[in-house]
C-alpha cells in the first residue's frame, strides 16, 4: 500500500489535561502517514476567552485570563519536561493578560485576536508532547500564516485559493523539517488581523489543509467513537454510523450535529478527500468514513436536533397575486446579514426560520431597527425558544408514505413548520424546544433502533 498523506485533527476534549494530550501524541506517533496536525484550544478555553469578550469589567476580565493561565500552566507542569514549553506558554499568557487589562472596546477584531490565545496555547503545549512522545521533529506553524480568511470577525470565510499559494509557501518547507502542528479555528485577513472561522471551527481548518496540502485522508479525532445515528447524549441508545455520504454528513452537521462543522465538507468534496471521524480516547473502537458514494443508501440514515430557532412569520395582503413581496423581504435581512435557513409560504404569509445565533457574540440578530423596517409593509410575528429536528437519509423527496408515519408518531406534538422536498437528504420541521428531545427519542426509536 503507497503511502498517504493524512491531516489529523483534535479538538478540545482531546487536549484537555496532559493525559488527553499524550494519548493523542501516541495516536499520531504510531501512524507515519499522518503529517498535519490540528488542534483545537484546550477543553473549556474558548468558551472562557468567549466570556472574557463580554460586556464585563477588567477585574472580571482579568480573573478569567488568570483561570486561563492556571489550567494551561498545570498542563505544562504535568509534562515530562516543562521547561522546554513554559517559556512560551508564559509568553502567550502575559500577552492575553496584557490585553484583558486594557480599557478598550471589544470589537470584533479584538474577539478573534483573544479568542485566537485558545489554539495558540494548546498548539504550543501539544507541539512539545508529540516532540516527546513520537522522539521525532515536530514543526509549530502559525495557521494564521496559511488559513487566509475574509474580514467577517467572528465568522470568516476562509478562501481556498490564497490559502493554496500560502500552503506551497509555508507549508511544503515546514514539512521536509518534520511533522507540523498547528492551530484549528483561526485564520487573518489579507492585512494579517487575526480572524476565527466560528465555534467548532476547528475542523473546518483541518479539511482546508487538507486541501491545500493534496491530503488523501482528513482524520477528526473527538470525543465519540463515531458519527452516531443521532447525539448519543440524547438517545443512548443511537448506534455509530459506519459509513455515511458527504451529502448526509454535511446536512446532519448543518441541522445541528456538533460532531462535524458544517462546512468541513466542502473541502473535502473539492477534492475528493476521505474523512475519517474517531475517538482519540478509544482509537481501535471502527469509527465512521465519509466517503463520496456509500454502499448502503437507507431512506433514514440519522436524526439531528438544532437548538435555538426563531420562527419569524410575516404576514401582508400585498403578496397577494403581487410580485415584489418575497424580494422585499429578503433584501431588508440580507441588508442586516441576517441568514434564514427554511422558508415556507402561502397567498398572503411566509414563515422563516433563524438560528438565533447565541454563542457568537457581535452576530446580526432581529434588532428593533429590522423589525420596524419589517412592520412598515407587513405584520410581524416572532416565536422563539424552537429546535429544528431533522431526518437524513436518501430520497427522502421521493420516498411515497413517509410523512404519515413520522407525523403521525408525533400526533401529541405541536409541529410549527415542516419543510420537505427541498433536499432529497432531508425532511424537518419545527418543535418547542421542550419537546425536542422527546421527538428525537420517538423518531429514533421508530426509525432506527
Ligand atoms: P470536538 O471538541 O472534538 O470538536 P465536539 O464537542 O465539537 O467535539 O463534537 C463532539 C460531540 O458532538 C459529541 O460529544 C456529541 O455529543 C455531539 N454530537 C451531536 N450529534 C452527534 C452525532 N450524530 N454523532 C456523534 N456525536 C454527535
Ligand atoms: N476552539 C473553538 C471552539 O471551541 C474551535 C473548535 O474547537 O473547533 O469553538
Ligand atoms: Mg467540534
Amino acid at each position: 500500500m503507497p503511502n498517504l498523506f493524512k491531516v489529523a485533527k483534535f479538538g478540545g476534549t482531546s487536549m484537555a489535561d496532559a493525559a488527553a494530550m499524550t494519548r493523542c501524541a501516541n495516536i499520531v506517533a504510531s501512524d507515519p502517514d499522518k503529517k498535519i496536525i490540528v488542534v483545537s484550544a484546550t477543553a473549556g478555553t474558548t468558551n472562557l476567552l468567549t466570556e472574557l469578550v463580554t460586556d464585563i469589567s477588567i477585574e472580571q476580565r482579568v480573573a478569567i485570563a488568570e483561570q486561563v493561565r492556571d489550567k494551561h500552566i498545570a498542563i505544562c507542569n504535568d509534562l515530562k519536561e516543562p521547561g522546554k514549553v513554559l517559556g512560551k506558554v508564559e509568553e502567550l499568557l502575559d500577552e492575553l493578560l496584557a490585553i484583558a487589562s486594557r480599557k478598550q472596546i471589544m470589537t470584533g477584531l479584538l474577539r478573534d485576536e483573544i479568542f485566537s490565545f485558545g489554539e495558540r496555547l494548546s498548539s504550543t503545549i501539544f507541539a512539545q508532547v508529540l516532540e516527546e512522545v513520537s522522539g521525532s521533529k515536530v514543526v509549530w506553524l502559525d495557521a494564521r500564516n496559511v488559513i487566509v480568511t475574509d474580514s467577517d470577525f467572528g465568522s470568516a470565510e476562509p478562501m481556498p485559493d490564497q490559502i493554496a499559494h500560502k500552503s506551497d509557501e509555508h507549508v511544503q518547507p515546514a514539512l521536509q523539517r518534520g511533522r507540523i502542528v498547528t492551530q484549528g479555528f483561526i485564520g487573518s485577513n489579507r492585512q494579517g488581523v487575526t480572524t476565527t472561522l466560528g465555534r467548532g471551527g476547528s475542523d473546518y481548518s483541518a479539511a482546508l489543509f487538507a486541501e491545500a496540502a493534496d491530503a488523501d485522508v482528513l482524520e477528526i479525532w473527538t470525543d465519540v467513537t463515531a458519527i452516531y445515528t443521532t447525539d448519543p447524549r440524547i438517545v443512548p441508545d443511537a448506534k455509530p454510523i459506519t459509513e455515511i455520504s458527504f451529502d448526509e454528513a454535511a446536512e446532519l452537521s448543518v441541522f445541528g450535529a456538533k460532531v462535524l462543522h458544517p462546512a468541513t465538507v466542502i473541502p473535502a468534496i473539492r477534492k475528493n478527500i476521505k474523512v475519517y471521524v474517531g475517538s482519540s480516547m478509544n482509537p481501535d473502537e471502527p469509527g465512521t468514513w465519509i466517503v463520496k458514494e456509500t454502499k448502503s443508501k437507507p431512506v433514514i440514515r440519522a436524526i439531528s436536533l438544532r437548538r435555538n430557532q426563531t420562527l419569524l412569520t410575516v404576514h401582508s395582503l400585498e403578496m397577494l397575486h403581487q410580485y415584489g413581496f418575497l424580494a422585499k423581504l429578503f433584501s431588508v435581512l440580507s441588508e442586516h446579514k441576517i441568514s434564514v435557513d427554511l422558508v415556507t409560504t402561502s397567498e398572503v404569509s411566509v414563515a422563516l426560520t433563524l438560528d438565533s445565533d447565541i454563542n457568537t457574540p457581535g452576530k446580526q440578530k432581529l434588532t428593533d431597527e429590522v423589525l420596524e423596517k419589517l412592520r412598515s409593509f407587513c405584520e410581524v410575528q416572532i416565536d422563539r425558544n424552537l429546535s429544528l429536528i431533522a431526518l437524513i437519509g436518501n430520497n427522502l423527496d421521493a420516498t411515497a408514505g413517509l410523512s404519515g408515519p413520522v407525523f403521525g408518531s408525533l400526533e401529541n406534538i405541536n409541529i410549527r413548520l415542516i419543510c420537505h422536498g427541498a433536499s432529497s437528504h432531508n425532511l424537518c420541521f419545527l418543535v418547542s424546544e421542550s419537546e425536542a428531545e422527546e421527538v428525537v427519542n420517538v423518531l429514533h426509536k421508530k426509525f432506527i433502533s
